[in-house]
């Protein structure tokens, strides 16, 4: 669990600042990262360089202060390590992630006079069916939660649009190669309780679309969707039919379904549908899988076009905004800095921090402040969230949290039985085996574990007080220049 850690803290500690030369093998694990995620090599290739360039240029780290608040993340020395460690280069990595997918939350864009026009295109099985009614249901229930802040979930697919103030909608079967595919989404509708255009498997999609858009007028829809049918690879039949249907419609909205799994492959599918029938945006499905998602970085890097909307699952409530941020997180397998940060704070009092200082800088830190330490992230969740927190330390396994859970649990017995005395000077165990005994015998281990938690005493003192002097010294390494 640590050591990877260490590797990387050990890469960057004796450096005065980012150089062009030092930040070679940290970008390299966040290349390797990157492209473990999915993200296409050329965007992967542009982005390194840009990261590279700003951590050398500015010294400072935005998103994090570190003077004001890198002394108060002591909650675990071990903690507080890995965060000093990883903010330093993930948080502009994290920056320039979000920034390459768009800043911000793409909204939908309605037409001025009804009816808006949504049109579904995408390969096949990536989720266009599924969409068309998650959409329609996301649409009808929309306004109702911006209004009453009802969460989606909570709002019957029964409840009337015109009640909540959401869009009505109207959904257009346009995949004429299987009946089964006409069927599914007359189901679908029936369960968002959304009227399906269909017409037989012998009708051209584009006359559906005309059809399906003169009957969306006569009924004063608000929003038309319209599926499509998919193909298992790019093909011209399929550009062209899109192109006839896109033409009869004049969408409001093209939406490129992809699936999350896609992988690298997505940025190809999307320059190429975009020059093909020109997209205004992307929809990622599938996101609750067990992909990292970095396919989502490519969309807007590749054709200029911000990812919507994400699936989430297989029910029709699951369809969300997009939000750069969380994805970028998710990406990065980093979990929320900012949260362990202000949970950190909440935990850790001010004073109880100048005092640990003092103590660190003059070697003194002690048994009763591991204990109020280990206290402080008990009270932070359980280990494993705390874990999931830190920065880089997304991939640790179920196993290692139950692993060091226990090691915490051990740690805390062996100190509760101590004397106030000896929890002060851990030097009255590092010198007498017979108290050592004594400690393991009142806590039920052994005593070579006690001989271990006392020699980790004395290797945090080394370790914290060598890393305050760094801090002392005016600059944190890699932290400014
Ligand atoms: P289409 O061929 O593009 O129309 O794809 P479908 O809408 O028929 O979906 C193909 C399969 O993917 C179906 O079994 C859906 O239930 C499933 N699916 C669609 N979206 C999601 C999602 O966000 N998460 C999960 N887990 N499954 C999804
Ligand atoms: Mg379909």
């Amino acid at each position: 669990l640590t050591s990877g850690l260490e590797t990387a803290w050990n890469k960057l500690k004796g450096e005065e600042g980012l150089t062009k030369e030092n930040i070679v093998e940290p970008m390299r694990d966040i290349r390797r990262a990157l492209l473990e995620a999915d993200v296409s090599l050329p965007v992967v290739r542009r982005f390194v360089q840009s990261v590279s360039e700003q951590a050398v240029g500015t010294g400072l780290i935005r998103g994090v202060k570190p003077d004001q608040q890198l002394v108060k993340e002591h909650v675990n020395p071990m903690h507080w390590l890995a965060y000093l460690v990883c903010a330093c280069d993930y948080a502009i990595v994290s920056d320039e992630l979000v920034k390459l997918m768009g800043g911000e939350v793409s909204e939908l864009v309605f037409a001025k006079s009804a009816p808006t026009v949504i049109l579904l295109a995408g390969l096949q099985g990536v989720g266009k069916t599924t969409v068309s009614a998650k959409l329609a249901l996301y649409l009808k229930k929309q306004v109702c939660y911006q209004e009453f802040h009802t969460p989606p979930s909570l709002i019957p697919s029964s409840y009337s649009p015109a009640l909540a103030l959401g869009k009505s909608c109207m959904l257009i079967a346009g995949d004429v190669y299987r009946p089964a595919a006409i069927d599914q989404l007359v189901i679908l509708g029936k369960q968002v309780d959304v009227p399906v255009y269909a017409a037989g498997t012998d009708v051209k999609p584009a006359e559906i679309a005309r059809q399906g858009l003169q009957e969306a007028k006569r009924k004063n829809v608000d929003v038309v969707i319209m599926d499509t049918a998919g193909r298992l690879q790019i093909d011209k039949v399929m550009m062209d039919e899109l192109k006839d249907v896109k033409r009869v419609l004049n969408p409001t909205e093209v939406l490129l379904v992809v699936d999350a799994m896609t992988g690298q492959e997505a940025a190809a599918l999307v320059t190429t549908f975009n020059l093909e029938i020109g997209i205004t945006g992307a929809i990622m499905t599938k996101l609750d899988g067990d992909s990292r998602g970095g396919a989502a970085l490519s969309v807007k890097e590749v054709s200029g076009k911000p990812i919507k909307l994400v699936g989430r699952g297989e029910r029709m409530e699951d369809l969300e905004p997009f939000y750069p941020d969380r994805m970028a997180g998710r990406i990065l397998g980093m979990g929320d800095v900012l949260s362990f940060v202000e949970k950190a704070q909440e935990v850790m009092k001010q004073e109880d921090a100048e005092d640990l200082q003092k103590k660190i800088m003059s070697a003194k830190f002690d048994f009763n402040d591991l204990l109020k330490q280990t206290r402080a992230v008990a009270q932070m969740g359980s280990m494993s969230r705390v874990i999931g927190m830190i920065p880089g330390m997304g991939k640790v396994t179920p196993a290692q949290i139950r692993e060091a859970e226990k090691s915490v649990k051990i740690m805390e017995s062996m100190i509760e039985v101590m004397t106030p005395e000896e929890r002060e000077k851990p030097e009255l165990l590092a010198e007498s085996p017979a108290r050592r005994k004594r400690i393991a015998q009142e806590s039920g281990k052994t005593e070579q574990q006690v001989s271990q938690l006392v020699a980790q005493l004395f290797q945090m003192r080394v370790r914290m007080k060598n890393l305050m002097g760094v801090m002392e010294g005016g600059s944190l390494p890699s932290l400014s220049n």
